[in-house]
């Protein structure tokens, strides 16, 4: 088969690649989207099931200074209606809903009450959490200047962006300072183990202090797409099919040659290129470059950063439950906002998720179904639940008088992979999904989930496999350090470039710590812009040479 040529082809039609071939296809660039699944969006994608849309991926969206900038940039402004997406915070029958920064000094309280011995630990944290906050505030709460023609707009630049900088930079550094992890800093402001659990075990494991507390911060910040969170990636696409631009579904990159400047598909066929961006899962990249034809130099360079890669190891995944309940969504409405994390106990995971279950991955294949089904009902009585109610920021996404619901919890990729090899992953889904169920019947929503009429689920292994995302990481790697991703604000711009020639990455394993907004949009745009800017001068060059000659 010949092979297709595009100027610019693009490996992943997740948020990260649509943004990029979006300024690509708007550049005036040829552009081709080349996707594995069925449909756009990758780890963000809403679905309808029996009447109900349910959001697949992200619960909401956090603006970032970053979200509603970019989509005026794209004139999309208008075509996507974003609403306020308050979350409600609760541990056991206290339930606050975080609507300004008075409702986090309502949780304050609330923890207080929690632990009435340990109101001086209380108090500390929360003051590193206003701190925290004021900093993101600084960071997040100005429009990203890049979607800004700030070098044309003399006003912008001398009355907002130079003022704002300062004080930018310093919240960066402090953002930089605040990088151990947040169970270990927690440590030094209380010795009560239930306490830190219930501040932190929602977030991922070894989670940057700065990133974790600065979530109060995000809870305002959050926006909900009319129609669900998939709608930022329909508009993405439509914005790069009128542009002229093409999205080839269903198509799996199998081997990249940069010498030739060809990627071949699962189907044999193949396509050169211009320029290359890789916007998926870096481990797939270096599994199937083939140096063939490279410099010796260039080889080294690759296997040098491949060994990082393979030495990395995706972030902590999810177990998502998807219900459809007879019940109207004014019934959760009187107990909670559309976006919900919640603690059935305040005791905490403990060593639950930890040395418990380094035990039971320890046993490997010697561990027993009923060891196993014992640790998920443990699980679920104590973890911290993230729950979706899609129709509570829009009223069109459950069918008349029924509510769909996504609830769903950090689960252990290990655990899955074990019980999957042991061949009865459909059991345990089962007593994972009865154990969600019991535990939110018996606590946040009281005999409200009884008899779903819709019930399925996801589990880390669903993600891995459908988006080829290393171990089912939803946001990059583990917080693990060394990193194979960039991981400081001020070096994103380095985080797209690869050591294969003309090949350039983007999206959650470029960049750390990953998520929509920064990692996801940021580095696509970074991507575009590293590519027109140096076509820019090497036209410019060219020009020059010719001139001189
Ligand atoms: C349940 C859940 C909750 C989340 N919550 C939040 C949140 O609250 N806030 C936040 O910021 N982020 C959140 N995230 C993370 C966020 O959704 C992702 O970080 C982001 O969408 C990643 O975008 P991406 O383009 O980098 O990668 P992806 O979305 O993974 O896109 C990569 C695409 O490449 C495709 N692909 C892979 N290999 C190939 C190949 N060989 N050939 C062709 N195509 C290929 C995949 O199918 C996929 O479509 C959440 C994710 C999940 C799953």
């Amino acid at each position: 088969m010949d092979a297709k040529h595009y100027e610019m082809l693009i490996v992943g039609a997740g948020l990260s690649g649509l943004t990029a071939a979006a300024y690509l296809s708007r550049a005036g660039y040829s552009v081709l989207v080349l996707e594995k699944t069925s449909a756009c969006g990758g780890l963000l994608n809403s679905f309808t099931r029996d009447g109900y849309v349910f959001d697949a991926g992200a619960r909401s969206i956090e603006n970032s200074g970053i979200i509603r900038p970019m989509l005026k940039d794209l004139g999309l402004e208008l075509e996507l209606e974003l609403v306020n997406s308050p979350v409600s915070i609760g541990v056991e029958s206290e339930v606050i809903d975080i609507e300004s920064k008075e409702s986090i000094d309502r949780y304050r309280q609330a923890l207080e009450t929690l632990y009435p011995d340990n109101v001086d630990d209380v108090r500390k944290i929360f003051r590193v959490i206003d701190k925290v906050y004021k900093k993101m505030h600084v960071i997040y709460g100005f429009e990203n200047p890049v979607f800004k023609n700030f070098k044309q707009d003399r006003k912008y630049l001398f009355t907002e962006l130079l003022p704002w900088l300062p004080s930018f930079l310093l919240a960066v550094s402090s953002m930089e300072r605040m990088n151990e992890p947040v169970e270990t800093y927690l440590r030094k402001l209380s010795t009560n183990q239930s306490l830190i659990d219930i501040v932190d075990q929602h977030f991922f494991k070894r989670t940057p202090t700065f990133f974790a507390l600065g979530y109060f911060y995000v809870y305002l910040d959050y926006l909900y797409p009319k129609g669900g969170t998939g709608m930022l990636a329909e508009k993405l696409k439509q914005k790069i099919l009128d542009n002229g631009g093409h999205i080839q579904l269903d198509t799996e990159v199998m081997a990249v040659r940069p010498a030739q400047k060809v990627v071949v598909d699962a189907k044999g066929q193949s396509y050169s290129y211009d320029k290359l961006l890789w916007c998926a899962d870096l481990k797939s990249l270096y599994r199937n470059v083939d140096t063939a034809g490279l410099g010796s130099d260039v080889v080294g360079e690759i296997a040098a950063q491949s060994d990082k890669v393979f030495a990395g190891r995706g972030g902590d995944s999810v177990f998502s439950l998807f219900l459809g309940v007879n019940q109207p969504t004014k019934a959760f409405a009187n107990i909670a906002k559309g976006h919900i994390f919640y603690t059935p106990s305040r005791q905490g995971l403990g060593e639950t998720h930890l040395s418990e279950l380094k035990l039971l991955l320890a046993k490997g294949k010697g561990a027993s179904k009923k060891e196993i089904f014992d640790w998920v009902a443990t699980y679920c009585a104590l973890t911290t639940y993230e729950i979706s109610i899609p129709s509570l920021r829009d009223a069109t996404l459950s069918p008349e008088g029924k509510t769909g619901l996504v609830v769903s919890f950090l689960l252990e990729y290990d655990l899955v992979r074990l019980v999957s090899d042991a061949g009865w992953l459909d059991e345990f889904k089962l007593c994972v999904e009865d154990g969600m169920i019991d535990t939110l019947n018996r606590s946040l929503f009281p005999g409200l989930l009884y008899e779903p009429e819709l019930r399925f689920s996801a589990s880390p292994l669903s993600l891995e496999r459908r988006f080829g995302s290393s171990e089912g990481g939803i946001t990059g790697w583990t917080f693990e350090l060394p990193s194979p991703a960039v991981n400081k604000l001020p070096k994103i711009p380095k985080s797209v470039t690869t050591p294969m020639p003309d090949v350039l990455q983007c999206g959650q394993w470029a960049y750390s710590p990953a998520g929509i907004p920064t990692a996801a949009i940021l580095t696509g745009w970074y991507a575009a812009d590293k590519i027109t800017t140096d076509a820019a001068k090497a036209a410019q060059q060219r020009s020059k040479v010719k001139k001189q000659g």
